[in-house]
């Protein structure tokens, strides 16, 4: 009963956001009504976004730019003299591009900047493959397969443009569109900055993300479920770090990625867990 009222809504929402000539024809309420109940239905992730790739892009050079002139907030860990880590860093993105799996390899920037922070336990994305790990994260991970599966999920909030969905969904179409033109006003990119810093992503965009840090790595001698590992690990934190904090609740997500990994048969057992504490060692 549930899929059949998604797909009504998904029919509709998909009309109003793709139909040209009767784009209007459509009653905004009833659209709005239909987006109040998008949360619940995560079928509503196959709806296309009425932006082009570029516009992630674009979004994205626009939030690393942002980031990369604030380094009070974001000090970012000097590339030059750390090339071992970032290195490492890349190898384990090649490793998930090796998967197939990401739609927008060459379409996107995909790179990865470390942020000199301890006390965060985090990480993050932007549209457009710009990856954001704090120290607090790499040192508090024990393993590689923990970390690969937390890279792949932040690689597929991105590739399956999570952000872009989200913001579209708070913000509405235009303010964008103005940004990507190189229209926007002062204001306008205030008001995108304010709800980036807040931005929180459904569950339905957890769980895919989730989903995919397991299909990345099944073909692969990892441990493909090593996304959840690290919750659990993290499961008693009194204030749980950023990307762990929406719901379904963490031990819901431990439990579906276990469920996803069996389901592909994926074979994989292997932590490197050695290998991933000598890379980390080079962190200053
Ligand atoms: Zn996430």
């Amino acid at each position: 009963m549930k899929s059949i009222l998604c797909n009504f809504r998904n029919f509709f929402l998909n009309q109003y956001l793709t139909g040209e000539k009767n784009h209007h024809s459509y009653d905004k309420i009833f659209f709005f009504f239909i987006l109040f109940f998008i949360s619940g239905c995560c079928t509503t992730l196959r709806i296309p976004v009425p932006l082009p790739i570029q516009a992630d892009v674009i979004l994205g050079d626009y939030i690393k730019n942002s980031i990369l002139n604030d380094p009070m907030t974001y000090p970012l860990l000097d590339r030059s003299t750390n090339q071992g880590i970032y290195d490492y860093i890349s190898d384990l993105t090649d490793t998930i591009f090796k998967s197939g799996l990401i739609n927008n390899k060459d379409k996107f920037n995909w790179e990865v900047r470390i942020i000199k922070k301890d006390s965060q336990i985090n990480a993050f994305a932007t549209p457009g493959g710009y990856l954001f790990i704090y120290t607090g994260l790499l040192k508090f991970i024990k393993s590689e397969d923990e970390f690969i599966g937390v890279l792949g999920h932040e690689m597929a909030h991105s590739d399956l443009r999570h952000i872009t969905k989200r913001l579209i969904k708070i913000l509405g179409i235009e303010i964008l569109s103005k940004i990507i033109r190189g229209e926007a006003s002062p204001s306008d990119i205030e008001q995108v900055a304010k709800t980036l810093i807040v931005l929180k992503f459904s569950r339905c965009y957890e769980k895919e993300s989730d989903n995919y840090s397991v299909r990345y790595l099944c073909n692969r001698s990892y441990n493909a479920a090593g996304a959840a590992s690290l919750f659990e690990r993290m499961l008693d934190f009194p204030a749980p770090p950023e990307f762990l904090s929406s719901h379904p609740s963490n031990s819901n997500r431990i439990r579906d990625i276990n469920r996803v990994k069996s389901e592909l048969g994926c074979a994989g057992v292997e932590t490197y867990a050695t290998r991933y504490q000598a890379k980390i060692a080079l962190l200053p």
